[in-house]
């Protein structure tokens, strides 16, 4: 069944393109344009990576082992990771990697797999400089004044294809930034000469006649890219907010420099918001998956719950829709452990997988998914329910929680309150109730007692 995807570039659905499986060295080539690495990543970020991982997974079972190469790339150098390096007085690689180490952890918390090659900025410093001086060579990139390189938009006629930026949209989004030296507001810088008071001890030795500095931000992936995967790739994919300006420019550099087409297919998933605004980092309104799991969430629930929008759809994260997914993912588990490991009904979750393949339609599938259980057992295989467990990375039961133990003071008013209920004696236990609340309790009434959980932060 082949795998369907919205395409950006031709705004239209497309076929993926399917390797010839009787060739071992023909490969599906997948770029993900993976984290900056300066913080703790937030569940939006996790969001496009968690739809990645299963886009990954997909392409995996339909078309066989090692007949898929995914890269995703660590920005280990820029403005943000420099001024992060300052702010605690630490070497830029001491930071990269403790956030690095973080962005790990959670990816296998969230059960996404690995990259094949997982390339960064700083390890390929050369490559980015190789590229740039053919750029320069192609009259494509030019040398301003302060030893940076730019590139020059003017040079392309096809830039802005993939956004379809208006000229006057272009100027007023990059107005904002290094307007200096450069010959059109819209150029682009490939290379940042050294600027001794912003980047402390960050520089390596520039393209051919250019100052010492470091690289621009959109010129690593181009050079990871065809590094690591060749100039023409399969697929190339990220959140909405990367189509313009970085894969606009990484367009631009990779074609200039190669001459052939860059990616055959653009495919980018909306973001996760949080009260109608998009989750960032830089607005502060994030949770990262650290802070739901001192919630008492499992990781897998947060996964579940991300891969309940449709991902071409912006999605509106609450806690509510973990407390949802929690009951979800319980139900899953418990179906996949009540089936036998034989059964004849080997189509049993085909709409699953039609609705996955169909532009990863996840509430299609997710509703066809349960649509099987509720059906009940009969007739279906484990491994059946395995394989749909495989794609959507859901495959491993949730880890135990740790126990909430209710502090002493708590279970005293809740016993008090229990006899001001039993003695009728409503004004006490109301505010009894009230006082527990008030520590994070709820108190459940039962016919013959009480259960005490802690409250859910909405
Ligand atoms: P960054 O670490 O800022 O380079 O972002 C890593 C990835 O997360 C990129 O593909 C972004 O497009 C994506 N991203 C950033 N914010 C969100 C969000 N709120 N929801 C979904 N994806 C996001
Ligand atoms: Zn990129």
């Amino acid at each position: 069944m082949a795998i369907r995807l919205h395409d950006s570039l031709t705004r239209s659905l497309q076929e993926l393109r399917r390797p010839d499986p009787t060739d071992p060295r023909d490969v599906f080539t997948f770029y993900n344009c993976g984290p900056t690495v300066y913080g703790p990543a937030h569940i939006g970020n996790f969001r496009t990576f968690v739809v990645n991982d299963v886009l990954r997974r997909l392409l995996e079972l339909e078309y066989g082992p090692g007949k898929v190469k995914h890269v995703r790339n660590l920005t280990d150098v820029d403005d943000r990771t420099i001024g992060q390096a300052k702010k605690d007085q630490r070497s830029l690689a001491e930071i990269t990697r403790k956030w690095t180490d973080l962005f790990h952890a959670d990816c296998a918390a969230l059960n996404c797999l690995p990259p094949h090659v997982e390339p960064t900025a700083t390890g390929h410093i050369r490559e980015q400089v190789d590229m740039i001086e053919v750029l320069m060579e192609k009259g494509n990139a030019y040398r301003a004044p302060d030893g940076s390189v730019y590139f020059k938009i003017a040079s392309f006629p096809e830039y802005g294809a993939l956004s379809r930026i208006k000229e006057r949209e272009l100027k007023v989004t990059n107005s904002a930034f290094d307007a200096d030296h450069k010959d059109d507001i819209g150029d682009f810088a490939l290379w940042k000469a050294y600027k001794p008071e912003e980047d402390g001890d960050v520089q390596w030795p520039g393209p051919r006649t250019a100052a010492a500095g470091r690289p621009g931000w959109h010129i690593e992936c181009s050079a990871m890219i065809k590094r690591h995967l060749g100039e023409t790739i399969d697929l190339h994919t990220g959140g909405v907010d990367l189509l313009f300006p970085h894969h606009e420019n990484e367009i631009a550099q990779s074609q200039c420099c190669n001459g052939t087409i860059f990616a055959r297919h653009w495919y980018h998933s909306e973001h996760l918001l949080v009260d109608g605004t998009t989750m960032s980092k830089s607005k502060g309104n994030y949770y990262t998956l650290g802070d739901l799991v001192q919630k008492d969430f499992d990781p897998l629930v947060v996964r579940l719950a991300l891969l309940q929008g449709h991902p071409r759809k912006q999605q509106n994260f609450t806690l509510d829709s973990l407390h949802s997914a929690d009951k979800a993912l319980t139900t899953i588990h418990s179906y996949w452990q009540s089936l036998p490991l034989k059964a004849d009904r080997a189509t049993a979750f085909d709409a699953v997988f039609s609705a996955l393949h169909d532009d990863l339609n996840f509430p299609a599938a997710l509703g066809a998914f349960f649509t099987v259980i509720n059906r009940g057992p009969s007739g279906v295989a484990k491994s059946d329910c395995e394989k749909v467990l495989f794609a959507l990375g859901l495959g491993r039961e949730p880890a135990k929680r740790p126990d909430r133990r209710i502090p002493d003071a708590i279970t005293a008013f809740a016993e008090k309150r229990w006899a001001a209920k039993l003695a009728k004696d409503f004004a006490t236990a109301d505010a009894l109730r009230k006082e527990i609340a008030a520590a994070g309790w709820s108190m459940l009434d039962r016919k013959d007692g009480y259960s005490l959980e802690p409250l859910k932060k909405a």
